[in-house]
């Protein structure tokens, strides 16, 4: 280390007077706890895509939700191989913004009202500036913010979902449907797998996780990223291992499926995906790797 004679000269005469100071205890900053962004904005070709970070939560026994046909030994070889605890699991909650230029639009609407509109805010945008909610299944952390004690969340929107997602809940007499969806039927436009929700923005069916689960690819401009929803859940239990059954896909085989189909297609074309249930910012790449596939965390790539 070089210190200029002057600079010397003034480090050495400001020591006696910082510790001459009084209170100098005072001045320590408060402790504040663990902090994470709520919403992170790239753009995509002519589009802005913002993800929201609407909820998190952790969970205990995390192998009694993915890798429920493997040995707790495999799980937590895998789990150690990755740097991840086997005790415990951090799930994210990611709603996504597009605003389209023309339209903003939001894919799915977290785990309540609050939860959503205080993620919409943190973005920089108000509920009712929302065109369009698309709802890619119709769990209740993806259909929970739609409806809050104010009614409506988003009062401007109309609704897309998928017809046979829609059908199956309307007949499972389900109270999450019954009080978040039922109350918008009658506004909702129901599509099937490649239909067009705007332009540059189409449903691609992969359904195991739901009965009419579906993924959104978004393009504009020959640039493309792939809403992948819940298709996988988890960024090593899920990638890397495909035919892990997970305790939330309703049709196990069927999901595997979808996962190796839409996940080898993103990797195939180098397209980069948003998982709602990924580690926030929740965007990322598809890499194959051994029998399955890697989780390649977003870095810089989109700011370019
Ligand atoms: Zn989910």
């Amino acid at each position: 280390m070089k210190l200029t004679r002057r600079a010397a000269l003034s480090l050495g005469a400001s020591l006696p007077l910082a510790a001459a100071l009084p209170h100098a205890a005072a001045a320590k900053a408060e402790m504040k706890g663990m902090d994470i962004a709520k919403s992170r904005r790239v753009e995509l070709g002519e589009f802005e895509v913002t993800t929201l970070l609407a909820g998190t939560a952790t969970r205990d026994e995390p192998q009694s939700i993915f890798g429920m046909n493997v040995s707790p030994e495999e799980f937590a070889k895998v789990s150690e191989e990755a740097f991840l605890p086997t005790d415990k699991v951090q799930f994210f909650f990611t709603p996504t913004l597009i605003n389209t230029g023309s339209e903003l639009i939001l894919f799915d609407t977290g785990l309540n009202a609050k939860g959503i509109t205080a993620a919409v805010e943190a973005a920089g945008y108000t509920a009712d500036q929302v065109d369009k909610i698309v709802i890619t299944h119709m769990h209740g952390d993806h259909i929970g913010g739609l409806m809050g004690e104010g009614g409506e969340t988003f009062k401007n929107a109309s609704y897309i979902a998928g017809s046979a997602e829609h059908n199956h809940w309307a007949k499972a007499d389900n109270d999450g449907f019954k009080a978040k969806v039922a109350p918008l039927s009658e506004k909702m436009s129901m599509i099937e797998d490649g239909a067009s929700v705007a332009s540059g923005i189409t449903a691609v069916s992969a359904p195991g996780h739901t009965p009419g689960h579906m993924g959104y690819m978004i393009e504009s401009n020959g640039a493309q990223l792939m809403l992948i929803a819940d298709l996988a859940n988890h960024p090593v239990w899920s990638l890397a291992k495909p035919d892990w059954e997970v305790r939330f896909d309703m049709d196990k085989a069927q999901a595997a499926a979808s996962r190796r189909k839409v996940l080898g297609m993103l990797a195939a074309d180098r397209v980069p995906m948003v998982g709602y249930h990924m580690p926030f910012p929740a965007m990322g790449y598809v890499a194959t790797k051994d029998d399955g596939f890697e989780y390649v965390p977003m870095s810089y790539q989109m700011m370019l």
